[in-house]
């Protein structure tokens, strides 16, 4: 299937934002008021700089710079905001579409490693989970993390709990579902990416 490229360079950020395919149909964007009541709730605002309203403050004065504040990678799309906002508008659904035009235009490839390992860990367990490469980061935030996870399976069996592991057979199904979405070669592209701009 072939895509054809309506991007307008002129074109409002705002706008852009609206026609956005992931944007809802009843996005309000535009109504916002500067309530700050996004940013009152957020986690990702509490614990970082961070600013939902900032964030749709710039959008709405058309700065496109805001595509290239690193801030916006530190929002976890927990939809807080989302569901506190009195005007229907959604800053977790703008800063998704802001990513993807950052992605688009080649301007945070830096922050495209850690989803693409977050990718190929769904496509070998069939699951989302913690991807390898940030094990040893844990071990060092949270004491005793690694032997937790180690043993996770005996843990479980003592407490009458399955194995968390899927069975190859499902593991396999999603495997296949994906592939023909062609997820594993999304995940490629995002780790080439990444290294090109290495
Ligand atoms: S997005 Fe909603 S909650 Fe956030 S500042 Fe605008 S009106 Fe207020
Ligand atoms: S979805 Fe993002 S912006 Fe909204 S509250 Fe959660 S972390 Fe904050």
């Amino acid at each position: 299937m072939k895509f054809i490229s309506v991007d307008n360079d002129e074109e409002e950020l705002s706008c852009k934002v609206m026609k956005n395919i992931k944007a809802s149909k009843d996005l309000g964007l535009l109504r916002c008021v500067q309530c700050g009541m996004c940013t009152s709730v957020c986690p990702a605002a509490k614990f970082t700089d961070y600013n939902p309203r900032y964030m749709i403050e710039k959008v709405l004065e058309n700065d496109k710079s805001v595509v290239e504040y690193e801030e916006i990678w530190n929002c976890f799309y927990c939809y807080t905001c989302h569901s506190v906002c009195g005007v229907g508008n959604s800053p977790c659904e703008v800063n998704q579409i802001l990513r993807q035009i950052a992605v688009d235009e080649g301007k945070e490839d830096k922050f495209l490693k850690p989803l693409a390992s977050y990718g190929e860990t769904f496509l070998d367990i069939g699951i989302g989970g913690i991807p390898k490469s940030f094990f040893m980061e844990l071990h060092k935030d949270i004491e005793g993390w690694l032997d937790l996870k180690e043993n996770l399976d005996s843990i479980r069996e003592k407490l009458d709990l399955g194995p968390i592991k899927m069975s190859e057979k499902s593991i396999d199904e999603v495997k296949n579902l994906l592939k023909n979405i062609d997820f594993d070669k999304r995940v490629k592209k995002l780790k080439k990416s990444h290294k090109k701009s290495q």
